[in-house]
């Protein structure tokens, strides 16, 4: 099949050489000129394991190229697909300016009566389908078009293993003949295909999120109630998780979810709701519960110093929102590090990919150094924040040796608690006794 993937982002850079790996023809658009200047000599924007090889092959192959020219992969397209980013507003709703810009600019390139399916693949709120068609069709009267919704549920980080081994594709679908060349399109990847409705697939993407973000918050709630009782949540989650209907997924307490997906999209939710007079008050008490958890592991560093860590220095093991990805959009190390440096300490921080992302977003005088090692060697407290491998690497005796004071405030429970303490360290965890 023919395709234009408008937007090279995360979402739309993996599934259009997704889609080319598996023979069809992509072209990629970006109105970023030094991007798609970058991707036609393989200089891949965003760090992905993977993708560099696929683009490489793909491109070479004639299945896949980048270009600004939106009117000529319109022009050659079966099917469009949306995916530009919806960032969030500052009342909580998504930023649609991007998807109907789109919308406008693909109604503006269709000048044939050629049927053609577009998808909107970004997160965008119920009865987006319905606006992006009214929207090609004031520029386009004429255009044969349907409006379909197929949202992504990619995980950065892992995006090409999960393109191509999906839990599940969700159709929403306006019409026979989209549903049809829709399913044709993503029948190699999985038959767990649910076809419906588009409002009903928009609402399965944000619903999805916003559930994930509930148990994140959920775990991390009763993680903070272990820690006032003295239980194990690595004990309590284990033994929780073995329970079919629970599963031991997402039951990992933290510092808190962040990452360009879900802090919009549980606000934008809850907006939507808003807008309809209804309350979602599970939403706001998921958000309430992230907002204070990275917060509260400042405070258990605090708590181990009286409350004086002014003139301290803490190394931040990890910037990144999680492991194998270089966003930094809500990442919890940027709060914490704001937190620390208000209160009067010295940050070194270390990512193995993240740290150019990060540079911009936290205050000039924290020190980012290549080593994990050299990040904690005479700090006075470590603080794990993304549990990328070779943080994990870091063993009781490297924190002993090289802190000036053995404090580890470790902000994913990834630590052997018990032996680390063996060891004399001071050991924080989060719900960890
Ligand atoms: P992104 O910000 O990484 O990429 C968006 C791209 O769109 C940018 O390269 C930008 O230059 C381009 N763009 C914007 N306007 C354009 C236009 N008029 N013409 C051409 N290109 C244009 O975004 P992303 O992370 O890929 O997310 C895209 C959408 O997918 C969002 O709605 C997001 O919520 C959703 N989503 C993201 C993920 C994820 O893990 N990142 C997962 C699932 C869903």
């Amino acid at each position: 099949m023919k395709l234009a993937v408008i937007g090279t982002g995360y979402v739309g850079l993996v599934s259009g050489t997704c889609f080319a790996d598996l023979g069809n023809e992509v072209i990629c658009v970006d109105k970023l000129e030094d991007k798609v200047e970058r991707l036609n000599r393989y200089d891949i924007p965003i760090y992905e394991p993977g993708l560099e090889e696929l683009v490489r092959k793909n491109h070479q192959r004639d299945r896949l190229s980048f270009t600004t020219d939106i009117h000529s992969a319109v022009h050659h397209a079966d099917i469009v697909l949306i995916a530009v980013g919806t960032p969030e507003t500052e009342s909580g709703a998504a930023d649609m300016s991007f998807v109907y810009k789109v919308a406008e600019e693909i109604g503006e390139s269709i000048e044939d009566d050629k049927y053609r399916v577009i998808v909107n693949k970004s997160t965008v709120p119920v009865g987006t389908a319905e606006k992006v068609e009214d929207l090609i069709k004031k520029q386009q009267p004429n255009a044969n078009i349907n409006v379909c919704s197929v949202p992504e549920f990619l995980r950065e980080g892992s995006a090409v293993k999960d393109t191509f081994h999906p839990d599940r594709i969700i159709i929403g679908a306006s019409d026979k003949r989209a549903e049809s060349m829709l399913l044709e399109l993503h029948s190699p990847l999985t038959d767990q295909i649910v076809v419906t409705d588009p409002r009903s697939s928009e609402m399965i993407k944000y619903a999805s999120n916003a559930f994930l973000a509930t148990k994140i918050s959920f775990i991390n709630e009763i993680a903070n109630i272990c820690d006032a009782y003295d239980a194990d949540i690595k004990a309590v989650a284990e033994g929780m998780g073995l329970d079919n209907r629970i599963g031991p997924k997402f039951l990992n307490a933290g510092i808190g979810y962040g990452g360009s997906c879900f802090p919009k999209d549980v606000k934008a939710l809850k907006h939507l709701a808003e807008e309809r007079n209804y309350q979602p008050d599970i939403l706001q008490a998921v958000m309430d519960v992230n907002e204070k958890q990275s917060h509260r592991m400042v405070e258990h560093l605090d708590r181990i110093f009286d409350g004086d860590i002014k003139g301290m220095t803490v190394a931040i093991l990890g910037l990144a929102f999680k492991p194998n990805t270089d966003d930094m959009r809500e990442a919890p190390s940027v709060k914490i590090i704001h937190e620390l440096t208000e209160k009067g300490a010295s940050v070194r921080a270390v990512d193995p990919i993240a740290a150019n992302n990060a540079r911009t977003l936290l205050p000039e005088d924290v020190h980012i150094v290549e080593d994990a090692l050299e990040a904690i060697k005479d700090a006075d407290a470590a603080f794990l924040v993304t549990e990328w491998d070779e943080f994990k690497k870091i063993t009781a005796d490297d924190f002993k040796r090289l802190l000036k004071q053995p404090v580890v405030i470790d902000g994913r429970n990834v630590f052997d608690r018990d032996l680390f303490k063996e060891n004399g360290i001071i050991y924080h965890g989060i719900g960890r006794k």
